[in-house]
């Protein structure tokens, strides 16, 4: 019996079943652009032979106007369609199923040439968008269908048809963006038209047996966006256009509600496609921070929807599904929705990956295959890098001893947990436990290895991490504390509070102090009204009425740094808007291009630029120092004095711009040349 029956039951659609309820969602991965066909087919199938109902591609621009960029993938000609049988071919083989996303980028398009309803540019592109002329709608419409009948031509199982996210079809649903006064404009009807007809034209090309699913904004979290009424409304029409399945689409990407980081309380939108559910005759599915067995299968149990998906989850595991079949869910590698190695990536014109899984979209080339002698191996430091290094070499046959001088696992990690929002690092540190203890890795905790230990070992890696710098600011008696002592030490912190340091730790610190008492992470009804979250049948778009509504903060803090650049500047690029605005709306104060003078009793004595003008007492109970660290190599000193050729890898390696995605892929890579 199955600890997950809704979640792995089937899914029959009349012409074709589904095996399970998972849909693993549409992600731009960039691997279609390196035109490398083993390579996209390679992450497709391991996916599909990991047992997920239905894989949905990144989205493919239907024509050149609608690709996301210039270049961007398609589906345009015979070569384009022998290359997706590739992958098709190689989801089949392995059981799977797969649909193409059509995805037409309308104002979003990065590109002059973008085109739209009107001439409304974005606020997230630079491209005010051409507006359309019936011909130009007509090409559009024409455009999508044929890229409807190509797919199938290609082998896929079908399409989902991008209407949300405020893409091209969303983009004449709502007066936002759609200012026309013909028969594409002005009433819903309307504003309705192009979406139905795309449907209805793609369904009479491609006939009754092939997969129309239909993505749909449940609740845009824009101005002047879609009312719920709206939603069910364009819904059925879909469903009589021909659709087969409707996904939930959450949040315009220009909306300034963060709709899928890891501080968005998981499954916090599946309230929004529950609103839908008996409203329509065809499945439903749900999405958004949905990202274990458990919480899918509560979703499914609760009659939130027909079906869940999920994407991100499939970059930090191919096996999700396999894993909850068997039961072992414990061992799941969880996505903890940081968007560093993928989002980031794809932002940053790189390839996606996983900072939990490096081998995502590397699967031909990180391979972790048997080694051809098993050797013995010691590991120092169970931080990131050194579990994931420690799994990796077990994979390959390799008996490794893990040595931790800490009596816990996790490292660093278990700074990140305490901080409200970052709640999935638990479970990313319960996943590494889990994992070492089932592949069976000698864990000796609270052991400071020695090299006279070590040095009986065919391999050494050294994974000590780092410790924190000492700005070494003059100090007469002021209350000064590390970050250490602050988010593990349970250290006294006064109500005003003066950060020196504004990177990643800096903004994690002052996340953690001007919070007390439940994250709002924890609790989604908090969580909405901190940021805004509406109901999109009382306000248009889903927005609330009087905006966001933070708590007042637990103590003043002001946070500081050297540089005179925009502070945050360095945060991850999808992410790093949503801890400003976090800690804006928590009055948290930003100071840049500061000198630190002398710590007294009264706080931090500062002042500005080379010239040390402007000196300035910031008020102050407790200074709390975040300036960075340096590499522990202690161990790795005395290793190369004593001869033995150890590697050194994760923050004991270079601790400048140290995260945990650099740190487990170097230690991962290692191990497969060991
Ligand atoms: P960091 O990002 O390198 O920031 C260090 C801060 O200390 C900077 O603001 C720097 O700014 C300041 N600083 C450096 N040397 C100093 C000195 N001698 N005196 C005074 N200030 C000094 O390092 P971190 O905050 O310790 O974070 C470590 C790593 O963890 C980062 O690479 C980060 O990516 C990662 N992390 C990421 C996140 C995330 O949300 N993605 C969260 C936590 C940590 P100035 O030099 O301008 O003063
Ligand atoms: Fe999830 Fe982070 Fe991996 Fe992206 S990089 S899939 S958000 S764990």
């Amino acid at each position: 019996m199955t600890q997950y029956p809704h979640l792995l039951a089937p899914l029959g659609l009349g012409f074709t079943t589904l095996k399970n309820r998972v849909l693993m969602g549409s992600m731009h991965t960039g691997l279609e652009e390196t035109k490398d066909w083993n390579r996209v087919a390679a992450f497709y199938a391991e996916r599909a032979a990991g047992g997920v109902g239905l894989i949905v591609t990144g989205g493919m621009a239907p024509n050149r106007e609608g690709g996301v960029f210039p270049g961007a993938a398609g589906l345009y000609t015979d070569e384009d369609i022998a290359n997706h049988r590739i992958v098709t071919d190689r989801v089949h083989t392995n059981d799977g199923k797969i649909a193409m996303q059509i995805l037409h980028a309308g104002r979003y398009a990065y590109s002059p040439d973008c085109v739209g309803p009107s001439p409304v540019k974005s606020p997230i592109s630079p491209f005010p968008p051409k507006e359309l002329d019936e011909d130009g709608i007509e090409k559009q419409i024409a455009d999508i269908a044929t890229a409807a009948v190509r797919a199938k031509e290609a082998g896929y199982d079908g399409v989902e048809v991008m209407g949300s996210e405020g893409y091209f079809l969303n983009q004449f649903l709502v007066a936002h963006t759609n200012k026309r006064t013909d028969r594409w404009g002005g009433s819903l009807e309307n504003r309705m038209r192009l979406p139905i007809e795309v449907v209805k034209r793609a369904r009479g090309a491609v006939g009754d047996d092939f997969i129309i699913i239909y993505r749909l904004s449940m609740i845009d979290l824009i101005p002047n966006g879609q009312t719920f009424d709206e939603v069910v409304t364009l819904a059925r029409e879909i469903e009589n256009a021909g659709a087969t399945i409707i996904n939930s689409g959450i949040g315009w990407h220009e909306a300034r509600i963060p709709t899928i980081a890891t501080s968005v309380p998981r499954r916090a939108f599946t309230w929004v496609t529950k609103k839908l559910m008996g409203r329509v005759s065809i499945p439903v599915i749900t999405s958004n921070r949905i990202n274990t067995p458990e919480v899918a299968e509560a979703v499914l149990t609760e009659g939130c929807a027909d079906m869940v998906s999920m994407a991100r989850p499939f970059l930090a595991d191919s096996q999700f599904v396999a894993k909850a079949q068997r039961g072992d869910s414990a061992l799941i590698a969880p996505c903890i929705a940081c968007n560093q190695a993928c989002l980031d990536h794809t932002f940053g014109g790189k390839l996606t990956s996983c900072l939990v899984n490096p081998r995502a979209c590397h699967e031909t080339e990180l391979v972790i295959e048997p080694a051809v002698k098993q050797k013995t191996i010691a590991i120092v430091g169970a931080g990131p890098a050194g579990l994931s290094t420690a799994l990796s070499c077990v994979e390959r046959g390799h008996q490794v001893t893990l040595f931790e001088k800490d009596n816990r696992i996790g490292g660093q990690l278990n700074m990140a947990r305490q901080i409200p929002g970052k709640e999935e690092f638990h479970g990313f540190v319960e996943w590494y436990a889990a994992s070492i203890s089932a592949v069976g890795v000698e864990l000796r905790l609270g052991t400071t290895a020695t090299v006279n230990v070590l040095r009986d070992f065919d391999e050494v890696i050294v994974a000590t991490g780092v410790y924190p710098r000492d700005p070494a600011i003059a100090n007469d008696g002021g209350h000064v504390i590390g970050y250490r002592d602050v988010l593990l030490g349970g250290a006294e912190v006064g109500d005003r509070v003066a950060i020196v340091g504004a990177g990643g730790i800096g903004f994690d610190v002052a996340e953690y102090l001007v919070h007390e008492g439940e994250s709002p992470t924890e609790n989604i009804v908090a969580w909405k009204s901190e940021c805004g979250v509406g109901d999109p049948s009382d306000e248009r778009g889903g927005l609330a009425p009087n905006g966001p509504q933070p708590v007042a903060p637990a103590r003043q803090v002001t946070l500081l740094q050297r540089k005179a650049t925009k502070i945050g500047k360095g945060l991850g690029k999808t992410t790093g808007w949503i801890h400003r605005a976090a800690l804006k709306m928590k009055n948290v104060q930003m100071v840049g291009g500061v000198n630190y003078e002398r710590i007294t009793h009264e706080g931090l004595q500062i002042s500005f630029g080379e010239a040390r003008k402007n000196p300035t007492l910031i008020e102050a109970d407790t200074i709390v120092i975040c300036a960075g660290q340096e590499p522990e190599r202690s161990l790795a000193d005395e290793l190369a004095k004593a001869g033995i050729n150890a590697h050194v890898i994760g923050g004991a390696d270079v601790a400048a711009e140290l995260d945990a995605k650099r740190a487990i892929d170097q230690g991962v890579r290692l191990a497969a040349t060991l």
